[in-house]
């Protein structure tokens, strides 16, 4: 007779494992030869570019489904669990404050970042002794204050939909949701129902893809292990080590401390438990695809109320960019200590301001960070082309910041929802909540 006992292995677990196995295929296939002459610095890949090769373009399709599979759910399950949450709501005062304090943390934890970048880089001096010739480079273009606000109202929100335009959804889902808390009657009790159970079915199909993250991960690492060109680590070395330093100061020195006398909780039991969304965010380089994976971390594991989550965490996604304001307030420094063009104090501050604007305007998807940089530099006359230089670079530094962007709107979230009474601490405090979402089950048959 079989015995079956049932062992098990956390998520994370199984995502550390997949990239380390990828990362040891991508080795291999570099030595053998397969390397692959892609351009990964361009700053829409993996989007728009796809290999050619066919060992390669094996690890590109797993890799892109995966991604895809993620993007898939971002605009059902924003739509969906904005309006369960502001429906869900009482009093609609409440969202007014925990809009005003979200947006409020938001904001100061980047500009936070950005100082904390700018003084590293003006000590430590990266870009000091570097000789560059300057390349071109093509600065697309980055949307601007004004276009940022004008576009919060969607003309058509169908077609804010279709093209995944967050701002636009948020707003529309937090008009739809309050318009049917205001409704008196059957037929709103009726949509409330309706989005309920919409919502739970979402954060099913997040579950049963997050299952499968595994395999994703392995193909991407293993794919970007054969692309990455390792000899620009030589002169772009210093600049990288600054960011990456910054970047880890930001999510393991600033974070805790704010969430240890903000939110008054244990910051190592946060950290633990945000594992799978930052090795998400890691292997996806965007915000916008890990945004499933964040909701269930900081709503199951972390003892959020969804209906503070639901409103902070895509928000987040979109406009919280602290790791890409560190990477711009480091860059800034490094470009202009190339181009030896001194800054003044007024010019710092005006770098902070803009890139506190320019992580706003970043998108949650991958590089969009290069291209908003161009902004930055064009506030402080700094020459655009500097970019092409720390392109080389910049794929590793987005999956590092990426993690750091994820984990910020997770703390803010952590700290709304304490002030606002909606973080459960027997929740937050239990090792094992909301386990069963990052548990994959594996069946050991015994004999008796
Ligand atoms: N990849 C980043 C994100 O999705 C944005 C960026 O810095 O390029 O959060």
């Amino acid at each position: 007779m079989n015995d079956k006992t049932t062992k098990k292995m956390s998520l994370s677990g199984k995502i550390l494992i997949g990239m380390v196995v990828g990362l040891a295929v991508g080795i291999i296939a570099r030595l053998l030869g397969l390397t692959s002459n892609m351009d990964i610095s361009n700053p829409l890949y993996p989007a728009t570019v796809y290999d050619q090769t066919v060992t390669m373009g094996l690890f590109q399709v797993l890799g892109s489904w995966f991604i895809r599979s993620l993007q898939m759910l971002v605009v059902p399950l924003v739509f969906v669990s904005l309006v369960c949450g502001t429906c869900n709501l009482a009093d609609p005062a409440k969202l007014g404050r925990l809009g005003g304090k979200t947006i409020i943390f938001y904001l100061v934890t980047t500009a936070i970042a950005i100082s904390i970048a700018l003084f590293t880089a003006v000590i430590l001096e990266p870009g000091s002794s570097a000789n560059f010739s300057a390349k071109a480079y093509e600065a697309k273009e980055a949307p601007t204050l004004v276009t940022t606000l004008i576009n919060l109202i969607p003309t058509n929100p169908l077609n804010a939909m279709v093209t995944g335009k967050m701002l636009q959804i948020i707003v529309f889902a937090l008009l739809f949701g309050i318009a049917i808390a205001l409704t008196p009657g059957k037929s709103s009790e009726r949509m409330v129902q309706f989005f309920n159970d919409l919502n739970e079915i979402i954060m099913k199909l997040v579950t049963l893809l997050m299952n499968l993250a595994p395999y994703g991960v392995f193909a991407l690492i293993a794919k970007l292990t054969t692309q990455l060109g390792l000899d620009v680590f030589e002169s772009l070395g210093k600049y990288f080590l600054v960011v990456l330093g910054v970047l880890l100061i930001h999510g393991f020195l600033v974070y805790p401390t704010l969430l240890k006398f903000l939110a008054r909780v244990n910051p190592i039991t946060f950290l633990k438990k945000m594992r799978p969304a930052q090795l998400f965010a890691f292997s996806t380089a965007s915000s916008n695809a890990t945004l499933p994976v964040t909701m269930e971390v900081v709503t199951k594991r972390l003892g959020v109320a969804p209906s503070t989550a639901s409103f902070t965490l895509p928000l987040g996604a979109t406009i919280n960019m602290d790791g890409t304001a560190i990477m711009q307030g480091v860059a800034t420094v490094f470009i202009s200590q190339i181009y030896h063009i001194d800054l003044t104090m007024g010019q710092y501050l005006t770098v902070i301001l803009a890139a506190t604007m320019a992580s706003v305007g970043t998108a949650g998807v991958p590089g969009v960070g290069l291209i908003t940089l161009a902004m930055v530099l064009g506030q402080v006359g700094l020459p655009v082309e500097g970019i092409a230089i720390i392109m080389t670079v910049d794929r590793l530094l987005d999956m590092v910041r990426t993690a750091i962007n994820v984990t910020g709107d997770s703390v803010v979230s952590c700290i709304v929802g304490r002030s606002e009474g909606e973080l459960d601490l027997s929740v937050f405090n239990d090792p094992n909540a909301g386990i069963e979402f990052e548990e994959v089950h594996l069946q050991h048959a015994k004999d008796s």
